[in-house]
């Protein structure tokens, strides 16, 4: 009898996004000519920079012809690719990485679920919250937690990201091994200083763990004083790993490229505590279960970081975050406590009142979707999460509406 993957059914059914989609679709279907502006995914609206379609198109054009044409690929990536990352990435920011320690991938969603399998089962893992909760789905499906109680699966250390601690977690008071963190932060759009990071850094350093950094809306990043990648923080190439994405820096969500670096210094223990290379782990998974993201992809990739590519998707992140100081601005002034919005396309808001709700009243009375903090762990209760990620216009219209819903 074929039984199946038991954690499976540990697995509290997302109904976040769902809800939301049924809850809109019920509220158009009962006013069909309200004009509904969405502010709630998080995927871009803007076209992809013209440097990386004239480049695909190029690829494409070579993939025609069969002196040109390229069949399998490197599964880490192109050197081309691979080295542009290192170069204008980090480098640029003093940091070294050599091209082979950059992974290239189809996303950074994929790369940051499968990572956890190079892991020990026992592995003790903690977790923000709110989360992405890719991070803590996949662990439940690898059999790393227990049963799901009051929102919070038995087994997993939650980070605790509140306004008390400016939505930077505090160490853990528990041992743990492998941790994730993601600056800036979806949902809350929290930063972290480079003095936090550190603290980080040497928590792992100390406790031979690793930490897993998302630096997924690292192009938001406007404080010169912030850091953009854990690496700037010294000593940390032996215990981190760093997941970047081409999709909200360049509008790829639908296009897919992304990068994992894995320094060859990141150690990790084998049970009798021999100090093994992570790189070699991951490129084991990595050549074994992946076979390379699309010739036409990658040099799409790869024009990002040409001259124009780099204005380009400034002019497309600088568009995000002029619709996010909107959005900062109009309901700061309504006396709502607010991060986000300033290094990050994403506005937290402290609610006052069960996220749901607020949800419900700004749907109904401004017809404007956002997500409630909720769906995104225990900490999210109270919170609503407003994305920036639509045309001014419509962020503009959105806020007059949801200043006037919330102003009665
Ligand atoms: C959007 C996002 C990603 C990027 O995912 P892709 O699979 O590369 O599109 C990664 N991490 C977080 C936190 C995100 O919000």
């Amino acid at each position: 009898m074929i039984r199946v993957n038991p954690n499976y059914n540990k697995l509290q059914a997302s109904y976040l996004f769902s809800t939301i989609a049924k809850k809109v679709g019920e509220f158009q279907a009962s006013n069909p000519d309200k004009d509904i502006i969405k502010l709630g995914i998080g995927d871009v609206t803007h076209g992809l920079p013209p440097a990386s379609i004239e480049a695909m198109h190029k690829a494409v054009d070579e993939m025609a012809a069969d002196e040109t044409f390229r069949g399998y690929g490197p599964e880490q990536g192109y050197d081309f690719l691979r080295e542009a990352i290192a170069l204008n990435d980090f480098a640029s920011r003093g940091v070294t990485i050599q091209a082979d320690e950059v992974f290239v991938s189809d996303g950074a969603k994929c790369d940051t679920g499968n990572i956890q399998e190079i892991f020990a089962q026992e592995a003790r893992i903690a977790v923000p919250d709110p989360v992405y909760p890719v991070y803590v789905d996949t662990n439940v499906m690898a059999g790393r937690t227990d049963q799901c109680q009051d929102g919070r699966y038995q087994g997993l250390v939650y980070l605790e990201s509140t306004a008390d601690n400016h939505y930077v977690p505090a160490l853990p008071s528990e041992p743990v091994d492998l941790i994730y963190l993601c600056f800036p932060n979806n949902p809350t759009g929290a930063t972290v200083t480079h003095d936090e990071l550190k603290t980080w850094v040497d928590y792992a350093r100390e406790h031979q763990a690793l930490i897993l950094f998302d630096a997924a809306y690292e192009a938001f990043i406007r404080d010169d004083t912030l850091p953009h990648s854990i690496y700037e923080v010294e000593g940390a190439k032996e215990v981190a790993i760093e997941f970047r994405s081409f999709s909200k820096t360049a509008g790829f969500t639908g296009t897919r490229c992304a990068y994992t670096i894995v320094p060859h210094d990141c150690r990790a223990y084998d049970a009798e505590g021999n100090a093994q290379e992570v790189h070699a782990l991951w490129t084991r998974r990595h050549t074994t279960k992946f076979n390379g993201v699309s010739y036409p992809v990658q040099r799409a990739a790869e024009a990002v970081f040409s001259v124009e590519g780099q204005a380009q998707i400034k002019a497309l992140t600088d568009s995000y975050l002029h619709n996010a100081a909107h959005i900062r601005e109009q309901v700061s002034a309504l006396d709502y406590d607010l991060i986000g919005g300033q290094n990050s396309p994403y506005i937290w808001i402290k609610t006052g009142e069960d996220s749901w709700n607020f949800f419900d009243r700004l749907l109904n009375d401004a017809a404007v979707v956002t997500t409630p903090g909720t769906g995104f762990g225990t900490c999210g209760e109270g919170y609503i999460r407003i994305s920036a990620f639509n045309d001014f216009a419509k962020v503009e219209e959105a806020m007059q509406r949801i200043v006037a819903t919330l102003s009665i």
